[in-house]
């Protein structure tokens, strides 16, 4: 992993100018200025359990929510599954497996095909479709494995080889399964990073993801996606995790720290 190009200082920039373009262009952002009477530098924080009720309102007025046509707007992109696996130091293109409880049509995750396995928690009227993806995943030669730990062991085993990455929530960080990768993972943030294998911190991707401290715990922002637009988000259970910097590789992690 490679820390040169990482400096804090361009990070917060960007920062900056991902919570002005906010303001400028999103609804719900702009709202904010107005409730409270002034320009504010840094937006409100929103607890990501209210995101759901302000959806319609985190896209940019010139291009707003289509309900109609669009995914609903949580699932991010290929992208950024693809280096949070990456920042675990242990994914090598293997073919992806990723235990859901829902379909999604992605084909690829960078080079490597992806495909989804419905959990046993899934909720499908037909049980053929999750049976048809253990079968696919055991047909896979040297697959890789992604779901949360209880879908993993839910799962029927591999009758090869299969390296498995777990799914961790960020309230989740203090347990850690050194057998397999872990990459970090919010229901509507996406996925955020991953644990390296050598220094075993939870590194960020710095690249799409900014964390600033609070009192609550680390506040999330979104750098590059902008549907939705997710600035100043703080994920309940948190107040416990630090954002430092790995001792080793010197990019932004999240840590737990002595309250
Ligand atoms: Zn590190």
């Amino acid at each position: 992993m490679s820390a040169r190009r990482f400096s804090q200082r361009a990070w917060d920039q960007r920062f900056q100018a991902a919570v002005a373009r906010a303001f400028a262009t999103v609804p719900y952002y702009r709202e904010m200025w107005a409730e409270a009477g002034a320009p504010l530098e840094e937006p409100v924080v929103t607890p990501v359990a209210r995101l759901d009720a302000v959806l319609d309102r985190l896209y940019p007025l010139a291009r707003p929510y289509e309900r109609q046509r669009e995914e609903p707007g949580w699932t991010g992109e290929p992208g950024e599954l693809m280096e949070a696996l990456k920042l675990t130091g242990d994914y090598r293109g293997e073919p992806l497996f990723e235990v859901r409880r829902a379909l999604l049509d992605w084909e690829r995750i960078g080079r490597a095909r992806y495909h989804v396995v419905l959990g046993a928690d899934a909720e499908v009227a037909d049980p053929e479709l999750r049976a048809a993806g253990v079968r696919a995943f055991h047909a896979a030669r040297e697959p890789a494995l992604l779901g949360d730990p209880a879908q993993i062991a839910a799962l029927p085993a591999h009758p090869g080889r299969a390296r498995v990455f777990l799914r961790r929530s960020l309230t989740d960080l203090g347990t850690r399964d050194s057998r397999h990768g872990e990459v970090v993972h919010d229901p509507r943030l996406g996925y955020l990073g991953g644990r390296y294998r050598t220094c075993g911190h939870v590194h960020l991707n710095w690249r799409r993801v900014h964390a600033r401290q609070s009192p609550s715990g680390p506040l999330l922002t979104l750098l590059r996606r902008r549907r939705p637009t997710l600035a100043g988000i703080s994920v309940p259970g948190t107040a416990h995790l630090g954002v430092q910097h790995c001792p080793e590789h010197g990019t932004p992690i999240l840590r737990e720290v002595a309250s």
